[in-house]
């Protein structure tokens, strides 16, 4: 199947107002470009250097989105460009992508990642330390970032009853946090090529898709 034909497939099992956020990282711009001249504007990457490089060569209407963890030295590779960052798991870094936004005059739209997943190798706040830092109110005085929702990648195993009580768990968080945000805070993401069917399920509002439509990375 072309990326066009995989593309199509995806879109037609996304219910209206879902984004597909096309994951590219460690695919060739050639890769992207074709993904770009089907449709798709919104790619997903995971590293600063590769997001900034490709950013150069792909049309300036494509929207960028970081969704790998983040250093906070590498927020100014992107800060000129970037739409949205989905991995922000610490204080330190929603500081540092405040001072860049700042610093370029834009609004930086946010995700706050948030660990729920069974194995500790995975990123993100724990429930609590999201909490303990939300009491403090900085985040509210960050005027250039935008917070839009919450992401989270749920545990990689085949036990669907697993991944249900992951997606349950943050599908909660969001609904929780959804009155101190307001109306920006509308963006729910989880599903990615394997477990994207049933994050739907759950309220997806944003499914980050990369193999299943770029096949296998060759990392
Ligand atoms: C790589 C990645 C994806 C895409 O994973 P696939 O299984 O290839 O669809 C989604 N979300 C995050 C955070 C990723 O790092």
């Amino acid at each position: 199947m072309s990326i066009k034909e995989r593309l199509n497939n995806i879109l037609s099992k996304l219910p209206e107002g879902v984004t597909l956020v096309a994951v590219s990282k460690f695919h060739p711009v050639e890769r992207l470009q074709e993904a770009y001249e089907a449709g798709q504007r919104v790619f997903g990457e995971s590293r600063p250097q590769e997001m900034a490089s490709k950013y150069q060569q792909l049309p300036a209407d494509v929207e960028w989105h970081m969704i790998g963890h983040l250093q906070t030295n590498k927020v100014k590779m992107i800060a000129p460009f970037v739409s949205m960052i989905s991995s922000v798991d610490s204080e330190r870094l929603i500081e540092e992508i405040e001072k860049q936004a700042a610093k370029y005059n834009r609004t930086i739209d946010i995700l706050l990642e948030v660990h729920v997943a069974e194995e500790e190798t995975k990123s993100g706040w724990s429930e609590e330390e999201l909490y303990n830092y939300l009491a403090t109110g900085a985040l509210e005085r960050m005027e250039h970032i935008r917070v839009r929702g919450v992401m989270t990648i749920a545990s990689n195993t085949d036990d669907q009853s697993v991944v249900r009580r992951d997606f349950q768990h943050i599908r909660n968080i969001f609904e929780e946090l959804k009155p101190r945000f307001g109306e920006a805070f509308d963006t729910l993401s989880i599903g990615m090529s394997d477990d994207y069917p049933l994050a739907l399920e759950y309220g997806s509002t944003m499914v980050r898709i990369g193999t299943a439509i770029f096949g296998m990375r060759e990392y």
